[in-house]
């Protein structure tokens, strides 16, 4: 049975699409089977993945509103190893259109039953926003990847995301938990970093993941070659670090 996790964070330009992208590619790394999922409009993580979202026939959009199979819209990461449900602008759309769809808030999850069997890891990448389309990731998940930058604001937002999956767990799905907080963009010289990250291990125990990923340009540059960064330089301190990550998830999984 695949696990499926959203990565989400309302906040913008935290690193939730550099964290799918190269989470995907590390675990395809470690030999799991996965299928990333782009759930936001900009498309950032299907073009880091090296798909090309401006020549899309099919995208996660026509999944949603059921005129596409979920094999049908389905794309490959040649370069990361895993599938993808790719995205593209079209998706805007959609969030206006599933408003008088039947079981809107479930789409994502109904779709995915038809290949629970074909992954070990289904990775939902969602846009900088509580709307419909991450109501979507959250109802599909088993749990939550909260990628965060341990900056002063960080803490102040959290709050509202940490109630939304507490109103989604209550009234629409029953399966759904945080796994965890991932430190993302870290830069261990920074004293607030140092400060907002012990708060975070204080308040949240064990839900921190250990991996701790920094601030590293390679990762920034990667998808301007349509590679994750763990392909397009393996030995960079930011792509060891998720190749880390990775470790533990599969580690974790085991537990929940
Ligand atoms: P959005 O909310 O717009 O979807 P996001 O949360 O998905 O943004 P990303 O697009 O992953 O965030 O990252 C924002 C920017 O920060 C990008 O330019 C990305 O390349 C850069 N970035 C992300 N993680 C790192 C890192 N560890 N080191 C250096 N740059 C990073
Ligand atoms: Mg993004």
């Amino acid at each position: 049975m695949a696990r499926i996790f959203a990565v989400a964070n309302q906040k913008g330009g935290v690193g939730k699409t550099t964290t799918t992208v190269n989470l995907s590619a590390a675990l395809a790394a470690h030999g799991q089977r996965v299928l990333l999922v782009d759930l936001d409009p900009q498309g950032n993580a299907t073009m880091g993945s090296g798909v090309d979202k401006r020549s899309l026939a099919t995208s996660v959009y026509h999944l949603l509103v059921g005129l596409n199979t979920l094999p049908e819209v389905r794309a490959r990461s040649e370069a990361g190893s895993y599938d993808v449900l790719p995205s593209n602008r079209d998706l805007a759309g959609a969030e206006v259109e599933m408003v008088d769809l039947e079981n809107r808030e479930n789409r994502l999850r109904d779709a995915l039953h038809a290949v629970d069997d074909e992954y070990d890891f289904v990775l939902v990448d969602c846009p900088p926003s509580l709307s419909m389309l991450t109501l979507n990731g959250l109802c599909a998940a088993h749990g939550v990847i909260i990628p965060m930058q341990c900056e002063y604001y960080a803490l102040e937002g959290l709050s509202d995301l940490v109630n939304t999956i507490k109103q989604v767990h209550a009234k629409l799905n029953r399966d759904l938990k945080i796994i965890g907080l991932l430190r993302v963009m870290f830069d261990p010289r920074s004293t607030l970093s140092q400060q907002v990250s012990a708060q975070l291990e204080s308040h949240f125990g064990d839900k921190v993941f250990k991996a701790v990923i920094p601030r590293n340009v390679r990762l920034a540059e990667a998808p301007s070659h349509g590679l994750p960064g763990v392909v397009f330089d393996k030995a960079a301190k930011g792509s060891q670090a998720y190749l880390a990550f990775a470790a533990e998830m599969i580690e974790r999984i085991k537990s929940i």
